[in-house]
Formats: structure tokens, sequence, C-alpha cells
């Protein structure tokens, strides 16, 4: 399939993927049918396309404006951390395995950093920040340099150059590499749908490539088939390095893992890059006037078992009256459980990476988080911080085994899935008796293997429990509407009015008019905040107002001056700006 949707593409492709020389494109030739890979089958069809049509033109243009102007890079972002650079012939050599900045009178390096720029990267390649095994930097040579170099081949497409950072695991996959390169893209408007991938991490395309494949039109290019392209790439343009701004979890690398500390992405965003992915799989959100309620239990076939599923899937049902069915990813297609899981009205499962799909829950969902015996879930919280995102929408339950006997542990295991029996007879001893992982930085820590790898027989009395102590209310998707964010502007015209009666008493009349967008919208619930700060003092006197005037008479004391801010506030939760402060004299 893919093969005939690609010869389909040929005119786009004609267009142009990689433009070179006549002779390199014959020297190719041979090599590329050996590796018939989809992306050489793309790049055999334009050098053929080339050689048909003699846009060689394009080539000495292309190596003229190399060779004159050099490479232009201009960035945004005042930190490493922050950083996305957008490149105009950017080169990399695929025999040294570094990226080439090529200096001329015209090239631009914005920031330049000088040395700097090693201390310690120039940016961050993937979503993670700061993580010493994903820095990008790329060495300097003179335009001249290039007389002596083999002939660049031109990359023509747009590309976006990145690393993912752990393409086996899918909560890795979707916080990671998905959401950034999905929100990288939206922020450029030439990362667009013919926009070209390249992920430099090294790894192979790994078991969920197919997700990459959904954000362009175009085949990512891993690092590994570079060289299949020649010695000397050079990216006509291109953006180096991912956007961070919609990741929400730390993994732990220089303190205990947990929610990040400035959370930027909400429901709003997660939704429309589900939607997107969504429709990308085909996957339809039709409405059936009745649709019918049920609980999806994600199970692990591999480690981390529920033990009695088939208990717990009866039990789920006659708690809460709906059909209970499961999952898992060896026996349903991602597509299917992602079908399974936009409508489903509760999500069940252990700890683990299957629980990223809960992105993809409607809106009023619960999730329901299983932890193994000993490890506590306020310690490990990617998926309940997916739950509590603004606007997700979704109730999050965590359940923990607190019985050991209910709990089959793999000691003999090899390390990484759990296996203590490398370590000295004492630590094994220790971590044996240990009622609890102590808190632990990522990513080896043996105790935490040792626990989070164990499997679970389900003390169902004590999750119903939790059910129904947690849950506010039984699920209701029909019911469930998003609620508005749409937060009030300024309250205008503030004015403040002061009398002083005798010696002792004060009034200040505070007033002013709605803000500007209120009379536009709907609003449930309107209410105004107003402090009131004697001048010099620390402290203000808050109070909370349904209408646009009030009259303060207690503690207001003659000939002094009060600074009055106040604010509109719609349906308690969203507040508004406060207006420029007025200074009031009694
Ligand atoms: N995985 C799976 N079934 C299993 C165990 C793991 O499908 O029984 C998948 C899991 O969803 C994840 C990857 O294999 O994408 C790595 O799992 P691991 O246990 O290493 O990570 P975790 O789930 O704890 O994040």
């Amino acid at each position: 399939m893919r093969g005939s949707s690609c010869r389909m593409n040929v005119a786009a492709v004609l267009n142009g993927l990689l433009v070179s020389v006549l002779a390199a494109v014959l020297w190719k030739y041979a090599k590329l049918r050996e590796h018939a890979s989809l992306v050489e089958e793309e790049l055999l069809l334009t050098r053929q396309s080339q050689e048909l049509s003699q846009v060689r033109i394009d080539y000495h243009a292309a190596l003229q404006a190399l060779q004159e102007k050099g490479t232009r890079m201009v960035c945004t972002g005042k930190m490493h951390t922050d950083r996305i650079c957008r490149f105009d012939y950017l080169c990399y050599s695929t025999e040294a395995e570094e990226f080439v900045f090529f200096h001329s009178n015209s090239s631009v390096m914005l920031p330049n950093l000088g040395s700097r720029r090693f201390q310690p990267a120039l940016l961050d390649l993937s979503s993670v920040e700061d993580h010493n095994t994903q820095y990008f930097n790329f060495l300097e040579l003179p335009t001249p340099a290039l007389k002596y170099m083999p002939k660049p081949v031109f990359v023509p497409d747009v590309t976006l150059i990145m690393n993912r950072f752990n393409p086996d695991n899918l909560m890795h996959i979707f916080h990671d590499d998905l959401l950034p390169i999905f929100y990288t893209m939206s922020q450029y408007s030439d990362l667009d749908e013919e926009a070209r991938l390249v992920f430099m991490e090294g790894w192979s395309e790994g078991a969920h490539f197919d997700l990459y494949r959904l954000l362009s039109g175009k085949q990512p290019l891993l690092k590994e088939q570079l060289r299949n392209f020649g010695k000397l790439l050079c990216f006509t343009k291109s953006y180096v390095g991912l956007s961070k701004m919609t990741t929400w979890y730390q993994y732990g690398f220089v303190q205990p893992q947990g929610p990040k500390a400035n959370i930027l992405v909400s429901g709003t965003e997660v939704r429309k890059f589900t939607r997107f992915l969504m429709a990308k799989l085909n996957i339809t959100k039709e409405e059936s006037p009745e649709p019918e309620e049920y609980i999806v239990v994600f199970s692990r076939s591999i480690n981390r078992l529920i033990l009695n599923e088939a208990e717990l899937i009866l039990a789920l049902a006659q708690e809460f009256q709906m059909k209970t069915i499961t999952v898992s990813l060896d026996e349903h297609s991602f597509a299917d459980i992602v079908q399974i899981i936009s409508k489903a009205s509760m999500l069940v499962s252990m700890h683990g990476a299957q629980l990223v799909t809960s992105l993809f829950l409607p809106r009023g969902a619960i999730v329901v988080e299983l932890f193994p015996y000993a490890v506590n879930p306020e310690h490990y919280t990617p998926y309940k911080t997916i739950a509590s995102l603004p606007g997700m929408d979704l109730q999050y339950v965590a359940w923990q085994n607190t019985k050991e006997e209910n709990s089959i542990a793999f000691p003999d295991r090899p390390w990484d899935q759990g296996g203590i029996a490398h370590l000295e007879k004492e630590e094994q001893d220790r971590i044996l008796k240990s009622k609890e992982v102590p808190r632990h930085l990522c990513c080896r820590n043996p105790e935490w293997l040792f626990r989070i790898y164990q499997d679970t027989s389900v003390d169902i009395p004590s999750l119903l429990e939790v059910l129904r102590q947690t849950v506010k209310s039984k699920p209701n998707l029909k019911k469930f509407k998003p609620a508005s964010t749409i937060h009030p502007g300024k309250v205008r015209e503030p004015k403040c009015q002061a009398s002083v009666q005798g010696t002792n008493e004060a009034k200040l009349t505070v007033s002013w008019q709605i803000p500007w967008n209120l009379k536009y919208l709907k609003v449930r619930e309107v209410k105004y905040e107003v402090w009131i700060q004697e001048q010099g003092e620390n402290t203000y006197m808050p109070y909370i107002l349904p209408h646009q005037n009030y009259t303060f008479s207690e503690n207001i004391k003659p000939f002094t001056t009060y600074l009055v801010w106040i604010r509109c506030i719609f349906n308690k939760t969203l507040l508004g700006p406060f207006a420029d402060v007025l200074m009031c004299r009694t």
C-alpha cells in the first residue's frame, strides 16, 4: 500500500525530494536498489526524474547559494533549553556524523554565542529538558572548504530535525515526541504536510513508527538512512529542536520524577492533537443517539499483570452496571484501541505507558490507575497529571495493592525486568522487607524496578471502596459539557468618592463599569473582587461583590489615602486582570 501511494505522489516528488549532480545519481543508482526501502524509492524516483526533466539548474543554484551565502541560522529562545533554530543550508556530514555550519561573508548565526555554544550546547534536540545525551551543536567550516569536500546533496523539503527520546515506550512517544512535534510544526507555518521529519537519535523505527508517519505527508528519515543519500547533505530549509510547551512530566534525571513545575498545556490543545491523530487513523466519533456506555480494562500481557482480570471485569461490570471489555497492545491495533477508548466511560489499568491512551478518553471519563505493592501512587504521576490538566475534564483514581500476599515478585529476572539476584544479599533482604520504594532518581533503581514489575491480584473490595469514595459522580458522558475558559476583561471606568462624617468616620464609594467583553457573553455568575489597602500598609482587605458599586464604611478612616484594586470574576474561578489602581483620599 505504501508503495502505491508513493507512486501516486510521484508528481509531488518530482518537484523535489533531493537534487544532486547527475554523476552522483548514476553512481548511487545501483547501491540504492540494494536497500530498496520506501525512502530510497522516493529518492530514486526523484533522481530519475531529474535525469528526465534536467532540473540541474536547481542544483547549481543551490550549490551557488551555499558557496556564496553559507549557512544562515536564526533562533528563538534565550537558553539552550528553550531554543529552536531555523537554518538555511545547514549541512550534515554522514561520515563525520556532524552537522556543519558554513561561514561566508553573508552567513548569519543568531544567537552568536561564541564558545558559550558549548556550555553545554546550542539546544536540546529532544523535548526532554537539558538531557546530556540529547544536545545539538554543529562544527564550523569556511565555505571555500566545500571545494575539497564531497559534492553536497541538497534536501529541498522543509525539514524538522530532532531526537525522539524513547520510541519504544508509548508514554514517551506521545509525551516527548508526537505532541511536541505536532505543536512545533504548528508554530512554523512552513512545517506543513509537505515537511520532512528527520530523527537524529539513532534508533531504528521502533514499534510505533506508524504514529510518527501520521504527522506529515512524507516518510520520516532516520539518522542511519541519511548516509544512503550521500556524504554531505545540505538541508535547504530546516528547523532544529522541539517545543517543550506541551510536556507535563519530568522523568527524574535530576530530582525524583513528578509533574513539571510550570505546565503550559491544557486539555484544549491535547484534544486538538488527539482529534488530528484520530482523523489520520480514520477513526470517526460519530454520535449515535443512545451510545452504549462501557468500561475498558487495558491489560498488559508480558509483565506487571493483573492476575485476577476476569474477577475484576465482573466486579466492575456489576458495580457500575456497564459492559466491561479488555484491550491490550498485542491483541488490538493501536487504531482499534483509540477507537474503543475514545468512547469509554472508564479506563482501568496497571501503572504503565499504555495509560497514555487516556489522552483519547472523552470528557467526563474516569481513569483508574492500579499500583503494585510498595509503589506509592503519589510518587509516579504522569497519568494523574494528564487527568488533571485543566480542561481535560477527567476524574482520576489511584489504587494501590497493600497486601503483599496478593503480589508476585520476580527476583530472578534480569535487572531491567525487576530482578535483584545480582545485588548483594544484604541489599536483596532490605528490598524484600521494604514496604515502600523511597523516592529515587531515574532510571535504574533496582528496588523500584523490582516493585513495579510485580504481578498483582487486585483486592476487589478495596478497589471498589476507593472508587466509591473518590468518584464524585457516576460517569455520564452525555451530560458532560466543557466549561468556558473565557476570562473577563478589565473593569472599566473605576471611580471612587470619599465622604467624611465628623472626625472618626468616613465612607468610600467605589464604582465601575462591566468589562467590555461581558456584553457579548452569556456568563452564569459575574462577581467583582475589590481590594482596599491603606497607603503604606502591607495588608489589604478583600471583598467579593455582586454589583458595580459599593460603599465601604467599616475600617475606613478619615483623611487617609487608600489604594483600591478591582477585578471581575466569571463563574467563581475565571479571574480577570485588575483595573489600574485607584488612589482614594478620604
Ligand atoms: N508493554 C506492553 N505490554 C506489556 C509490557 C509492556 O505492551 O506487558 C509496552 C508498554 O506499553 C510500553 C513498552 O512496552 O510501551 C515498555 O514497557 P515498560 O514496562 O518498559 O514501561 P512502562 O509501561 O513502565 O512505562
